[in-house]
C-alpha cells in the first residue's frame, strides 16, 4: 500500500471540555490520596478513559447503590450534576463527597430552580429541551418545582401540555440548530407571548459545545482522511462523528488504535485525528502514532 508522506495531525479543538477535565482531575487527586473512590454514574462516556480510572481505583455505581457503601467511602459527583435527592442520600448515609459538578451546570440548576418557583406559583410550565433520562436532565428536573416537561423535538410542541408562563431551558450539550427550531415552534404556538413576558427562552447551550461543530468542519475539510475517535456510549461522539462524515466522506470512526485499517489512507497526503468532548487527548495521540507507524511501515514494503 502506498502512503506518500502522510502528515498526521490532531484536532486542537477536540478532547475534554473544561467540565469533564475538571471532574477527571478531581478523581485523580482523590484516588492519589485515598486509593479508592466511587463515582455516581460514568465520569465520562469513553470506555478507554473509564478503564484507566478504574485501574487507579474508581468504581462506578448507580444512585440506588449509595446506601450499600461503607461509611468511610468517598463519593464523587461527575460534571453532569445530581438532583437534590442524591445529596440527601449522601447526607443520611454519612458519606463524604467531592462534588465535581461543572460550574456551568450548577448555574443552570440554580436558574431552573428560580424559574420553576415562579411558574409553580402561577400554574405555568418549565420546559427542558434535552434527552429524557440524560443524567444532566435528571439533575435539572430534580432542581425544579411544579410542572416540568422534558422535550427533545420541535414536533412535540403542538401536542405538549404547556401552560403560561413558560420558561424554556436547553440541556448544555444540545445541538444549537435543533434548539433554535424548537424555540421557533414555541413562538409559533404562542405568538406575542414573549413580548408579553409570558414565554422566557434561556440560551443555556454550553459555548464549548456550540463552538465545536464549526471547528470540526474546518478541521475535517482541511484533511484528506479523518479518524474520529469516540466511545460507543457517547451521544456527543455519535452526533459529531456523523457531522464529520458529512464534512468529509473519508471519515472513519474508531474507539482506539486497534480498529485502524491501513487501506483507509491509500493515496492520502494528510490525516486528521479528531474526537468527541469525551475523548481523551492521550487516546487521540495513541491513534495518531499508530497511523504514522502503520503508514510508514506500509510505504517501506
Ligand atoms: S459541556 Fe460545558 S456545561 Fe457541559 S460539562 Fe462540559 S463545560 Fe460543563
Amino acid at each position: 500500500m502506498n502512503h506518500p508522506r502522510l502528515v498526521v495531525s490532531i484536532d486542537p479543538a477536540a478532547g475534554f471540555c473544561t467540565g469533564v477535565r475538571r471532574a477527571i482531575r478531581a478523581a485523580e487527586t482523590l484516588l492519589a490520596n485515598r486509593g479508592q473512590a466511587f463515582s455516581v454514574g460514568e465520569i465520562v462516556h469513553n470506555e478507554a478513559e473509564t478503564g484507566r480510572l478504574r485501574a487507579l481505583g474508581l468504581t462506578t455505581l448507580k444512585t440506588g447503590e449509595l446506601q450499600q457503601l461503607p461509611q468511610d467511602a468517598h463519593v464523587l459527583f461527575r460534571a453532569h450534576g445530581e438532583p437534590p435527592s442524591t445529596y440527601n442520600t449522601l447526607e443520611t448515609s454519612n458519606l463524604s463527597l467531592t462534588d465535581a459538578t461543572c460550574p456551568v451546570v450548577l448555574r443552570l440548576q440554580h436558574k431552573v430552580g428560580l424559574a420553576s418557583a415562579e411558574t409553580a406559583e402561577k400554574s405555568g410550565t418549565v420546559v427542558i429541551f434535552g434527552k429524557p433520562g440524560h443524567p444532566e436532565v435528571v439533575g435539572l428536573q430534580g432542581h425544579a418545582r411544579g410542572k416540568v416537561l422534558v422535550l427533545s423535538h420541535a414536533d412535540q410542541i403542538e401536542e405538549a401540555d404547556l401552560t403560561l408562563p413558560l420558561h424554556v431551558f436547553a440541556q448544555t450539550t444540545s445541538h444549537a440548530g435543533s434548539f433554535k427550531q424548537f424555540c421557533e415552534a414555541i413562538n409559533a404556538r404562542f405568538p406575542d407571548a414573549t413580548s408579553r413576558g409570558e414565554v422566557s427562552i434561556h440560551q443555556t447551550i454550553c459555548a464549548q459545545v456550540s463552538k465545536r461543530e464549526p471547528a470540526l468542519e474546518k478541521f475535517a475539510r482541511e484533511h484528506d482522511v479523518v479518524i474520529f475517535v469516540t466511545g460507543s456510549r457517547s451521544s456527543n461522539g455519535k452526533y459529531l462523528s456523523e457531522r464529520c462524515t458529512a464534512f468529509n466522506p473519508r471519515t472513519h470512526v474508531v474507539s482506539g488504535p486497534g480498529e485502524l485499517d491501513p487501506r483507509w489512507f491509500a493515496g492520502a497526503a494528510s490525516a486528521g485525528v479528531s474526537g468527541a468532548t469525551s475523548t481523551p487527548v492521550w487516546l487521540m495521540e495513541e491513534v495518531a502514532s499508530a497511523i504514522e507507524k502503520m503508514t510508514s511501515e506500509a510505504s517501506c514494503t
